[in-house]
């Protein structure tokens, strides 16, 4: 007899930006093994639970992978309600398919609550859908991250061909991304914009172009933070709020 493991999406970093669904199902568990940008209130709806810090923020050392694997299959050995909080959704960035994969092959039952990822908590707070009609009908989340030893992902090509991406686990690459897309042919002024923080009292948004992206991303504070391109961004502030438009047009004209 084996307990059942929950991955569980936490959201952006709000902790109200939470569903129902897996603030009951915190509120049942014997233990919750947690990543780095889980929210302390969020944390704090786990009353009866044993709570586990495994990781991940990138650049710091986090639990190695396998080892994750190995205590959620013993856990659920020993506990009813055994939950993986994620931030965001679990089903993106989140490596929920190697934790899913352990879990069916040690054939213990698991059930995923998905949670608001960071994409769209992003255009939340720019106030800026991610599709428009007849300019966006195609997003793309991407990041040029890989892991040790894993072949390289043609992120550039996704980007290109996208009408808007959202590019997670970048900012820190920004150099290399605003040059890698504009040798391979993405317009340098494609408006961009950098989202820190979403969802919370912290939250920043910075805009300027493709050309201007190392620049903005210095200006980050070192929060997470998602790089969001393509046209919607400009024609949604131009229309909606002519301060911020003034301010884009401006950066648009110094690129
Ligand atoms: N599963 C998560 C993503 C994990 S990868 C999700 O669905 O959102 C971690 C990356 O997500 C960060 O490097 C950053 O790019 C992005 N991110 C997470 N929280 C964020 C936030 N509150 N604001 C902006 N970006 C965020």
């Amino acid at each position: 007899m084996t307990g059942r493991v929950y991955l569980v999406g936490a959201g952006p970093g709000a902790p109200d930006l939470l569903t129902l669904r897996a603030a009951d199902v915190l509120a049942r568990a014997d233990v919750v093994f947690y990543d780095s940008l889980v929210h302390p209130e969020t944390l704090a709806l786990a009353v009866r639970a044993h709570r586990i810090a495994v990781g991940k923020r990138s650049g710091r050392r986090s639990t190695a992978q396998q080892f994750i694997n190995k205590r959620l299959i013993d856990a659920a050995r020993r506990h009813d309600v055994v939950v993986r909080l994620k931030g965001g959704d679990p089903m993106l960035f989140g490596r929920a398919q190697e934790e899913i994969d352990a879990l069916r092959r040690a054939g213990v039952d698991f059930e995923i609550v998905p949670g608001v990822t960071a994409a769209t908590a992003a255009a939340a707070e720019l106030g800026i859908s991610l599709t428009r009609r007849g300019l966006s009908r195609h997003v793309v989340f991407v990041t040029p991250r890989a892991a040790e030893g894993e072949r390289g992902n043609d992120w550039v090509a996704s980007v290109l061909a996208a009408d808007t991406a959202v590019l997670y686990m970048g900012a820190g690459l920004a150099r290399d991304i605003s040059a890698d897309l504009i040798r391979r042919g993405k317009p340098a002024d494609t408006p961009v914009a950098l989202v820190e923080n979403a969802s919370l009292p912290e939250r920043r948004a910075l805009f300027g172009t493709l050309a201007d992206l190392p620049a903005l991303a210095r200006d980050t504070k070192g929060g997470p933070t998602v790089v969001l391109f393509g046209d919607v961004l400009k024609s949604a502030l131009a229309q909606d709020d002519p301060a911020s438009a003034a301010e884009i047009e401006d950066l648009l004209k110094r690129a």
